[in-house]
């Protein structure tokens, strides 16, 4: 009852689960990649739904808990026609062998983590990871494509990258959403020093890997050993510190390498999915610390900066494609650079597979999903509300026939919005906004990015409303 796979045609499933790891071990780096995915194994696929499994059942937890989201999202990008996955532990130990999770939409709630590690084999997949920093050769300042949304960050993390003895901020704090660019940017950095100044000792490592071995040197009654190795690091960099909001003893670990590594003036950068007054399960103290340097954050990319990343990635790869198609790509795939990317890998793959150019059909066909995902996030619905608050106006004046400038200006800003952020045609939003003329919302468009060119407060407004809804 295989159903239409559009993407695995001529394809076998191991070959899309060979994706689906090079995937993984593309997002999250080799050394979460060896710690807690390598050995998950597909055992089938039935339909829809994709059954793997894991050793240990511990092991099992844990990647439930923190990546079965992620690994049900990549199935479903390899191949449209997985709906949900299964990680079963495979080897019976005191309970049951079959003890699926299953995840379709949310995160399936499973037991909590435990940190009983000793025989399920973890600590040997981390064996040969020392201390020595991980760092991505494709994450570097040349490869990184800098525009308006991300211009602040990557001055920061330059700086910190050329200081040699002064430290020009502690802590550099990165924030932004998910796949637009922190952990390139830091990368970067690490390899920036490494060229630069040879003798730094450079360490990075995500929150989550922090604390798997803070556990781990309690677990060993190793924490003096665990203290100094962090403690003699010239630069740290710690990734996704919200992993650790919530974890209070990993938190309070933290906070004392933080100000011992201060304290030496060692530089440390930190990137977070959010602003440290943001991050909730973070103790006062804790997000009082973040901000103590530069706190920059990388807002939702642009269309001109998704059109650069674009051609610069084609540039590398000597691909030759024809513009039209980047552009459409760069309007359409809003969400994050991550997909974006990701999107332009499977319009390439596809047609080197099926031996044809790339055209603007194969590559509306190909990504039919992706872009009904990324139509999908904002609606104008959404648009309407927030600008109605922003600018304290009612939703219904959305609607109304209401001519005043204090609720006229602000409906003309949410059709501008829903022009740019959708990609609802002219008289459709015209409808959404009380059965208004196509003419109308054509003459709101003009008419805002004519306002725009003039009023510097009114262009601000419109740039905070477009980073909210693009959330
Ligand atoms: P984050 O850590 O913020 O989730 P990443 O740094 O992992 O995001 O970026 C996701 C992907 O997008 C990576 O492959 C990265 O190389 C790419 N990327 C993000 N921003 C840029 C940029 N400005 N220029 C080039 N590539 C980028
Ligand atoms: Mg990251």
């Amino acid at each position: 009852m295989a159903s239409r796979e559009p993407l695995t045609v001529g394809k076998n499933h191991s070959d899309c689960w060979s994706r689906v790891r090079d995937r993984l071990l593309d997002e999250y780096g080799e050394a979460t990649f060896n710690s807690w995915l390598k050995n998950i194994e597909l055992d089938e696929i039935n339909g829809t739904h994709v059954n793997m499994s894991l050793p240990t059942k511990f092991l099992r937890d844990w990647v439930i808990n923190n990546y079965a989201n992620r690994i049900r999202q990549i199935w479903c990008l390899e191949d449209p026609s997985v709906q949900s996955i299964d990680i079963h532990v495979k080897e019976a130990t005191s309970e049951p062998a079959a003890t699926p999770a299953t995840l379709s939409r949310a995160n399936g709630a499973a037991p909590p983590m435990r940190v009983k590690v000793a025989d399920t084999g973890v600590d040997k997949f981390d064996a040969q990871d020392n201390l020595s920093s991980q760092l991505d050769p494709r994450f570097t300042f040349e490869n990184f494509v800098v525009g308006k949304s991300n211009e602040l960050a990557h001055a920061a993390a330059r700086r910190v990258a050329e200081a040699r003895d002064n430290i020009p901020f502690n802590p550099l704090y990165l924030y932004g959403g998910v796949g637009l660019g922190k952990t390139h940017l830091m990368h970067s950095i690490g390899h920036a020093i490494s060229v630069n100044c040879p003798h730094k000792k450079v360490l990075y490592l995500s929150a989550e890997k922090f604390m798997y071995r803070f556990i781990r040197a309690l677990r060993y009654k190793d924490t003096m050993n665990f203290k100094d190795q962090f403690r003699s690091v010239d630069v740290l960099m710690i990734d996704d510190v919200q992993f650790i909001a919530g974890k209070e003893s990993t938190q309070e670990e933290f906070f004392h390498t933080f100000n011992a590594l201060v304290d030496q003036n060692h530089q440390i950068i930190i990137s977070g999915d959010r602003s440290p007054t943001d991050l909730e399960g973070m103790e006062e103290r804790m997000r009082s610390r973040l901000g103590w340097g530069l706190v920059a954050d990388i807002h939702p990319t642009d269309y001109e900066l998704r059109l650069g990343i674009l051609q610069s990635k084609v540039e590398q790869a000597s691909i030759s494609i024809e513009p039209r198609i980047l552009e459409f790509l760069a309007h359409r795939i809003t969400s994050n650079v991550r997909e974006l990317e990701g999107a332009l890998n499977r319009v390439l793959a596809y047609s080197d597979l099926v031996g044809r150019d790339v055209t603007l059909e194969s590559t509306q066909e190909v990504l039919r999903d992706l872009l009904r995902a990324n139509d999908r996030r904002i609606t104008i619905e959404e648009i309407q509300k927030r600008v109605a608050e922003h600018f304290n106006i009612r939703m219904s004046d959305m609607h109304s026939a209401r001519r005043a400038r204090a609720v006229a200006r602000p409906r003309q800003v949410a059709m501008y919005l829903a022009k740019q952020l959708t990609s609802r045609s002219l008289p459709e939003i015209g409808r959404k906004f009380g059965g208004r003329d196509h003419t109308t919302v054509m003459h709101a468009v003009r008419k805002i990015d004519e306002l725009r060119e003039g009023d510097v407060s009114l262009s601000e407004d419109i740039d905070l409303l477009k980073r909210m809804l693009e959330n």
